[in-house]
Parts: C-alpha cells; structure tokens; sequence
C-alpha cells in the first residue's frame, strides 16, 4: 500500500523512519542520524518527547533504577553538565532530562508529534516501509524502526457501567497534564503493581477517603530513595566510568553487586542478618541479595518469608498485613516493587483496602464502584492496571511484511523474534527492547543502548556489503524462540500470572516474552553473531536501483 498523506499533513520519505521518542527512539535517531549519516524521521503518538515518562505523570511516579544507570552513555559532555538531584529521578526530572538531550542534539527537527501509527506495510518490490498515522501524516523509509516501548500499551479493566460514573476516571500510564485536585476528595485506585504502590501512599494524605481495590498483592522492600548530597553527587562522578562498565558486563545492567552465595548457603541467622542489610539499602537489589532466589523455590520461601514479616512489622492490622501479604506467586516471578511508605499508609484512617479476589468489581454506577461484597462511594477513579506488555505496542497498529502476512498472524501464538531484535517475513523491521531482549529483566537502558549500538552496526555493515535489505530467517527465529524458552525454563518466572508471561490480557499467549538469560550473555551472543558474519539474518541488494543508504 503506497502512503499518500492528507492535505495540512506531511510525507517524509527518508532512509529510516522510527516510531517513538521515548529513550529508544532518540538514541536510535541520534545515532543514525549523527553517527551514520542517514536521514531519519521519528513518529510520535504523544504531543512531545518522552515516551513512558511523558505519558506516566501520576503523583509519586519515579523510576526504581538509581539515576545515574538510567541514563544515556554516549556522550561525555552530556554526563559532564546533567547532574540528577535524587537517587530514584521522578518524572518530571527525567522529562527534563529527555528534553535536555532532545534540545542538546537537535533532535526535534527530525521527530513529528502528535502522530500515531496506525499502520506501516512492507513494499517488496520497492524495498521500503510506507507508514500511515491517525493524523495523516505518511513517511517511507527502507528501515522501520519500533522503538514503542514494552510498557505503553495502557490496559484499561473492562468495568461494566463506567461510562454511568459522575466522577473522573484517571489511568496512571495516560494522566492528564494539568494538575489534577484530589484534595478532600473520595479516590479509589484500582491495581497494586509498581504504579500503584507509588500513588498510593503519595496521595494518601490529600484524600478525604482512599479505597484501595487490590487483587493480587505484590511484593514491596523500601526503595530508600533520597536526595542527593554534593558529597555522593561528587563520589558518583568519580566512579562513572568504572561504574558504566560494570553496568556494561553485568547480567542485570544495575549496579548492583553480583553474588556467588545461594540462600541456602548461609544459616538462618546470617541469612536473616543479610536480608536485614539489605532491607536497609538494597530497594529493588534486594531481588540479587542471593544467587538462586529466581531458581530455588527454596531460597525464594526464604525472601518471601522475609519480605512478609516486615509486611506484619509495617502493618499495624495483622488481617490486613494478610491481606497484603503476597502467597501464590514466588518472589520476584512478578516484577517485584519497591516503595516509599506502602505498606504504612494502610495505617491511616483514610485508607481502605477492599480485597477484589475475595469479592470482585462487579461494575460502576454514578456514585462509584460496586463488587460482589458492596458498594463504595467515589469521586475519583484511579486506575492502575497496567499495560498490555511487551507486544500490546507492536500489535495495536497494523503491520504488514512479506507476502500481506500481518504481525499478529505471525505472532499469533506468541511474539517471534531473532534476538529479540527482527522477526522473520518483515525484512528492515527492528524492534528496540522487545519481545525476546532481556530489556524488562534488568535495566532497560543499558538494553536500549546495546540494540541501538548493534543494530546501527549491522545496518553500517549491510550498506558497505551492497546488501541492505535485512532479514531474520525463518531458521534463526525458531533457534532463539527455543533459546528464550530454554532460558525461562528452570526459573520460578513461569510460576505466576505475570505480564511477562502475557497473563495480564484475557486470550494473549501465555508465553515467557523477555530474554532470562541475562543481558551479559545476551550481548555476548550478538557480539558472536556479528563476528560470524550476522549468521541467522539473509541481507540481500535493494530491488531495482532504489538509493543505497551508505554510513558516514
Ligand atoms: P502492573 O504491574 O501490571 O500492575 C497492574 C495492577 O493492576 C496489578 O495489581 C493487577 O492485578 C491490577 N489489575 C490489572 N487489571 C485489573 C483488573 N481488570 N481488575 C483489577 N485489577 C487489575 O502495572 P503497573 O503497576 O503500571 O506497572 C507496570 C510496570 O511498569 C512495572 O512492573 C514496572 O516495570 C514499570 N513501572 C516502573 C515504575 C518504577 O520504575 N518505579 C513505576 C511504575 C511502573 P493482578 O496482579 O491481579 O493482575
């Protein structure tokens, strides 16, 4: 289908068009653009940069990577003037940082706002993408680059009746920009995942009344995060280099210190004293504090424990403490979260908890939410339900490679990907820190710039060749599904209902999606496959006599 853009909208017709300016599509643009001299045109849904981070502006929303390691590696003078104030940046200092860093590099001139792809259709005979949005603008571009995001695609719980509620309904991935009152008001929140556990115990004390519907507890340990000082802002400095490379050739991208001790290898009381340590400084580390929490059922009972006292320390209730305490799922098999004050604020007398397994939402009426067991009066509705993980972004729009098959034919039984970076029948299609990449298992960063380097690399490489039209064979695919599989196997990841494993969607496969194996050896295994050759990918001339994108 060739795109023709509608009168008032634009045509960009370029070497690679990218779709998204979140922090995967600004590298990917920087780095084409500046490093390898190719025109690039980025395609946007929101009305500025920022991906995730322009859309999640709830109250209390952070990040649970320290700053310094979730941020851009590319350019010394960058690292040189942005110094982050907090060791868990909130939104809007990581808003500021992306645009910092759009403005820095120039990037705006090459990113249209405001443009959601709709759809994006391979063009065999040509050897291009053409690319349509909602808004009519259309571009064409011999490389199609998604850089949507796992966590974009916004979940919205099907609640019969919700369009008869009086009140405002908010969702923590899509909040409003203007300041949102909710003092004095009455809020319920829906969902206890990572956003919630951050929205909750920072609106607590504004609210007149604040109605907690939670399905599934979630594990929490303390985040600690905190301001700051010059004196660690001046440490952190020193140790940059040294600290980025650790984060380069560690399993997780964090900085977080690799252990060879098994839980089961320290007695009950040390082990309880190494928890206890970590409990003071670890926050989302505390996931590392053994080796073998991820594989042993055994040493995952011995954090789970853990975590659950200090739940009863914190919880003045011991029913309620119960009720929050997480028992059908190990620890960690659901992304674990860390918070500031969770568990607490079910202290205050303004907060309820309404436990929606026992006795589920049946609807809403005008005045609020009503379940199985009652009815509750609100306000404000605050839905914190998440996303439709990891292909929910791939697969809302239309795409169509070789032959009209679609993506979502192609991924019918689960998404299918060659290092979590190509999928076999959609030749120049990439996906950034998608399904298949380790991306959601560690820091997302550090996966970012891995693809976004190797991939740059393999386009410089296909150009000079005389060959850049690049595909995943159909081979190489099945090899790295089974690698994937192979990976999550022996892990207690396939033992809860997770996003990761696609339980979070009625009827999605339910398919382990990220790389466990861990983001060294996912980059090792790249590394081997551009030394061979890019074994696993055909690459073959451009049809007809289309310009050959050539790298600076
Ligand atoms: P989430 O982890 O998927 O949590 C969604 C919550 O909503 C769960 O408690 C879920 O219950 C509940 N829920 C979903 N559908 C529901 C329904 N129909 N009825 C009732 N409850 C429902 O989503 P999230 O909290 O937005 O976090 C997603 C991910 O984003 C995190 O895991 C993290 O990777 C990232 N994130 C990071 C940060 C940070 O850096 N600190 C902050 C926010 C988000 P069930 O468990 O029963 O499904």
């Amino acid at each position: 289908m060739s795109a023709s853009p509608r009168p008032g909208t634009a045509h960009h017709d370029v070497d690679v068009v990218v779709v998204g300016a979140g922090f995967a599509g600004l590298a990917m643009l920087r780095e084409l653009r500046d490093e390898r001299g190719m025109s690039v045109r980025v395609l946007e849904a929101g009305d500025d940069v920022g991906g995730v981070w322009f859309w999640n502006r709830y109250p209390g929303a952070r990040c649970d990577v320290d700053s310094t390691d979730y941020s851009y590696t590319f350019s010394a003078e960058l690292d040189a003037e942005w110094d982050w104030s907090e060791r868990y940046a909130t939104q809007p200092e990581i808003l500021r940082y992306v645009h910092h860093v759009a403005d820095k590099f120039d990037l705006r001139r090459d990113i249209t706002t405001g443009a959601r792809v709709t759809r994006a259709d391979w063009d065999d005979a040509e050897g291009h993408w053409d690319v349509v949005c909602e808004d009519g603008t259309t571009a064409r571009g011999r490389y199609l680059v998604m850089a949507t995001g796992c966590l974009s695609a916004v979940k919205r719980p099907d609640i019969p009746g919700i369009e008869e509620f009086a009140g405002q309904v908010l969702h923590t991935a899509d909040w409003p920009r203007e300041p949102v009152d909710l003092a004095g008001k009455r809020v319920g929140v829906i969902g206890t995942g990572s956003s919630g556990i951050q929205v909750i115990p920072r609106i607590a004390p504004e609210v007149a009344e604040l109605v907690v519907f939670q399905r599934t507890p979630a594990f929490s340990v303390p985040a600690h995060h905190h301001v700051l000082s010059d004196a660690e802002r001046a440490a952190l400095r020193l140790t940059l280099a040294q600290r980025r490379e650790q984060l380069r050739s560690s399993p997780t991208g964090l900085s977080v210190p690799v252990t060879k001790r098994g839980a089961l290898d320290d007695d009950e009381q040390a082990r309880r004293a190494h928890y206890e340590e970590q409990w003071r400084t670890a926050g989302f580390g505390f996931l590392l504090a053994y080796n073998n929490l991820l594989v042993s059922h055994e040493a995952n009972a011995t954090a789970a424990d853990f975590i659950r006292s200090k739940i009863a320390e914190r919880v003045e209730d011991p029913e309620l403490a119960a009720k929050l305490s997480p028992s059908s799922y190990p620890y960690g098999a659901k992304r674990p979260c860390v918070d500031t004050g969770y568990y607490e604020t079910f202290n205050r007398e303004n907060v309820t908890l309404v436990d929606i397994a026992d006795a589920p939402i049946t609807g809403a009426t005008a005045t609020g939410l009503t379940t199985t067991a009652g009815s509750h009066d609100l306000d404000v509705v605050v839905l914190a339900t998440g996303f439709d993980a990891m292909t929910g972004s791939l697969l809302r729009p239309t795409i169509t490679g070789r032959d009209g098959v679609t993506l979502r034919e192609h991924w019918s039984g689960g998404p299918r990907t060659y290092l979590g970076l190509m999928t076999a029948g959609f030749p120049n299609m990439f996906v950034i820190a998608g399904p298949g990449s380790p991306s959601l298992l560690g820091n997302v960063m550090v996966s970012i710039e891995q693809h976004v380097d190797w991939v740059s690399a393999l386009l410089a490489d296909s150009a000079a060749a005389g060959t850049p039209v690049i595909e995943a064979t159909a081979e190489a695919e099945a090899g790295w599904v089974d690698h994937v599989n192979a990976a999550a196997a022996p892990t207690l990841y396939m033992e809860a209902a997770s996003y990761y494993l696609g339980a979070e969607v009625e009827g999605k496969p339910r398919v382990f999606m990220p790389y466990a194996g861990g983001l060294r050896r996912y980059r090792r295994e790249c590394d081997a496959v551009a030394a061979d050759g890019y074994t696993g990918f055909e690459r073959s001339p451009a049809p007809g006599d289309v310009r050959v994108p050539q790298p600076a």
